[in-house]
């Protein structure tokens, strides 16, 4: 299990995220990505090795994101390359994922009648299910409440939509993710280490929590 930030607020979201990332070096990783939006249209860049490698990579986008979500890997489920890196993203649904997701080829059967699979991970197959339901309802809670009820094992996920692109949702279960506001600034990551140079008050999420982030926290 490694890393996550997700970040909304008055800063450049890539800046915030990678240091983020960086802070989160220390608890070691194979590759890093981010998925970040300049005028309510999400780019992903993801990248093997070094969170330096994609900060190299991003630096020649000059646009001012506000909102976006990072990740560095520890693959559990294929190779350690750029394309089983996080984020992931199928349909509308982009996430990032902590954890380990134990019946993921059951539900990868199923889905594949539905998606093409581009990568190894288990964490795309919890990308599809939540992009199936949530394609099923206009709710993204009950989306996530339903997925919740299919997926075993441990996850921290940080997800976004297509349709909602400014507002960030996080769940999680048997893997950490807190949560914190600063002023404007909005925080959700997997370890204090992430955010600890903007504040150092945050609230850890409980099992099956469910939160979305828009010009406030709400839980769930
Ligand atoms: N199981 C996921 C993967 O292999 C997440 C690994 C992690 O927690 O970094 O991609």
């Amino acid at each position: 299990m490694c890393g996550i930030i997700g970040y909304k607020g008055t800063s450049d979201a890539k800046k915030v995220i990678i240091s983020g990332l960086k802070a989160l070096e220390y608890r070691g990783y194979d590759s890093s990505g981010i998925a970040y939006s300049t005028n309510g249209k999400y780019k992903i860049v993801k990248m093997q090795g070094k969170v330096s490698n994609l900060e190299n990579k991003l630096s020649t986008d000059t646009e001012i994101s506000n909102i976006g979500i990072g990740h560095t890997r520890w693959a559990t489920h294929g190779k350690p390359n750029e394309v089983n890196a996080h984020p992931h993203k199928i349909g509308k649904t982009t996430l990032v994922h902590n954890g380990i997701i134990e019946n993921y080829v059951e539900l990868k059967n199923r889905l594949k009648e539905i998606y093409t699979f581009k990568s190894e991970t288990d964490t795309e197959v919890a990308c599809a299910l939540i992009d199936y339901y949530a394609n099923k309802s206009n709710n993204k809670l009950e989306a996530l409440k339903k997925a919740q009820t299919m997926i075993n094992g441990s996850y921290a996920f940080v997800i976004i939509f297509d349709d909602e692109p400014e507002t960030i949702y996080a769940m999680r279960k048997n893997s950490p993710l807190i949560v914190a506001q600063k002023d404007n600034n909005f925080y959700v990551a997997s370890d204090i280490a992430a955010i600890l140079s903007y504040t150092n008050k945050y609230y850890l999420l409980d099992q099956g929590d469910i939160i979305k982030i828009d010009d406030k926290i709400s839980f769930y």
